[in-house]
């Protein structure tokens, strides 16, 4: 299937906003969108002002009456049409997400491939909306729910996925009968605008769906305006912690950060192991919220783990994402690289065991290109600042300790609780393991645990602010409203006299 989206404007110098089906401008400022191989800037992006934002909400409060009334069907019709296109131009929107994301192609692809997931999933609107019914729920009274739509709602997205995340939100919103506005990540924001001009191909109605372009102006509006019923955010903590508070009488989910730890016990398979932990370590340049960040070795596990990661670490191919070759890109800009970089020097001052220094390396014809090589720490100390706080670059940080207990008792004790695994072949120690950590996602051998769609992800303590988890059952229960009705047909020759009692089954 070919689509005219195909000859997308890769090229286009500034990127604007979509509202009501139209690309539109809107705002004076811009800030640049970066090529992170290259140092180049690809493009800017206009960061919309107040005024282009509440023409957004409300196309999309507009367009909700006709929605709401759309039967749910024909709304996963639309997702049905809007999966093909997105299989259709899967080459297109990766080669953007590469372009302005950094990370390799096939990483890319599978970004987007998890994506489609939650499309496919949200095809199931009719069965996920059909409600609950009971006949004789009272003597002659039969009572029913319904999920009811909320409204407008909002979704701000951060950079690391950029086509995934925002695919996590509103699908599922709108297939419940929701209208949108979308705020995706300034720093790499094509890769949503073209995915939404393909929603828009697939039969969307105008206004139900609207992105706009933009920094902390944009999402303020959004989180005040109370025309929005509800917002989903996806970024850093404390910016999660701040939309949290700040969109106070919405119903908000804000998932933050993390430091995803993996317990290897000494009697894992170490070298799958070490397979394993570095495409979640490295993976993606180690920007992602699931990335295994801290690695607990228990017992003697330590020299042998060390070793062979050390090995591996200093064999990462390192290049443009473009290059097939290649495990790992670059990190997305320029001040992201500082901050990383920083990271590893302050990692030096704290006396952790730098054991491969990813620090100085060039690509060749790629000199100006935000590139860090893998890094690798090792008798680091839950002290250190290292240890603490989320790095969200390829630095993985190693701590011995001695048994499966003080493994657990750090995970349980830090900030954060997103992901976390264990590598062991012990079901008892699994088990144990997967039963009492104080984590939201959790693998038994894999290293990775991010939830299928059918499924809802979502961390614990300071990774998730809110009730729900995004994506899933959980996200069908955060779009809609429940409403139940109780319903009874008296006979006309029956004369019924007022009772006072409250009334029961008794
Ligand atoms: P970020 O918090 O800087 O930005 C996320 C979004 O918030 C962007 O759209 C941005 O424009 C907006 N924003 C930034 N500062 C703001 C402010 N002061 N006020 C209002 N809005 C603001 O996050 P990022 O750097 O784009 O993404 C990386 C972070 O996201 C990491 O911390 C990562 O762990 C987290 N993340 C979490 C998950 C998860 O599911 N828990 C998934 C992906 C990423």
């Amino acid at each position: 299937m070919s689509s005219p989206i195909a000859e997308y404007k890769v090229t286009q110098r500034i990127v604007g906003h979509l509202i009501g089906g139209e690309r539109v401008s809107g705002g004076t400022r811009t800030t640049p969108i970066y090529n992170p191989a290259t140092g180049e800037v690809a493009r800017e992006v206009q960061l919309a002002d107040q005024e282009t934002v509440e023409r957004a909400i409300a196309a999309a409060a507009a367009a909700y009456p006709a929605w709401r009334q759309t039967p749910p069907v024909k709304r996963a019709r639309i997702m049905f049409r809007f999966k093909e296109l997105l299989e259709a131009n899967e080459d297109r929107i990766v080669a953007l997400l590469t372009e302005e994301h950094g990370k390799v192609l096939a990483d890319a692809r599978g970004e987007l491939r998890r994506g489609i997931e939650n499309v496919e999933y949200a095809c199931g609107a009719p069965e996920l909306l059909k409600g609950e019914h009971n006949r004789n729920a009272g003597l002659n009274i039969d009572s029913w729910s319904e999920m009811q739509p909320l409204g407008v709602v909002a979704g701000i997205t951060p950079f690391n996925f950029p086509a995934m995340v925002p695919l996590w939100m509103y699908p599922l919103a709108l297939v419940c009968g929701n209208t949108f506005v979308l705020k995706p990540s300034e720093r790499d924001p094509s890769s949503a605008m073209l995915v939404a001009e393909l929603l828009h191909e697939a039969g969307l109605p105008e206004g139900v769906f609207n992105l706009i372009n933009g920094d902390k102006e944009a999402v303020d509006t959004l989180l005040t305006d109370s025309r929005v019923q509800a917002v989903s955010f996806v970024g850093s903590t404390p910016v999660a912690e701040y939309i949290y508070n700040t969109a106070k009488g919405k119903r908000v989910q804000a998932l933050g950060g993390a430091k995803n730890h993996a317990i290897v016990m000494p009697d894992a398979d170490i070298d799958n192991a070490v397979s394993a932990l570095m495409g979640a370590a490295y993976g993606s340049c180690g920007e992602r919220c699931m990335a295994i960040s801290v690695v607990v070795a228990v017992g003697d596990t330590g020299d042998e783990l060390v070793d062979k990661l050390a090995a591996e670490v200093r064999a990462l191919k390192i290049g443009p994402g473009t290059d097939d070759g290649n495990d790992m890109g670059p990190l997305v800009t320029a001040a992201h690289h500082e901050k990383v970089k920083g990271y590893v020097d302050l990692g030096v001052e704290e006396g952790a065991e730098l054991v491969v220094d990813g620090r100085g390396i060039t690509v060749a014809s790629h000199e100006d290109g935000f590139f860090l090589g893998g890094c690798l720490f090792d008798r680091v100390e839950p002290g250190m600042r290292i240890y603490q706080d989320e790095i969200f670059g390829p630095v993985l940080c190693v701590v011995r300790v001695p048994s499966l207990e003080e493994a657990m008792q750090l995970i349980d004790d830090h900030e954060f609780g997103n992901g976390t695994c264990i590598f062991t072949r012990d079901g008892e120690t699994a088990r144990f393991f997967s039963d009492h950590i104080k984590v939201g996602m959790v693998g038994i051998n894999v290293p990775l645990p991010v939830p299928v769609a059918c499924h809802s992800f979502g961390g614990w303590k300071r990774s998730l602010f809110g009730d729900l988890a995004i994506y899933g059952p959980d996200a069908v229960r955060f779009y809609t409203q429940r409403k139940t009705m109780s319903q009874r047909w008296p006979s006309s020759s029956n004369r019924e006299r007022a009772k006072f009692s409250f009334p029961s089954n008794d």
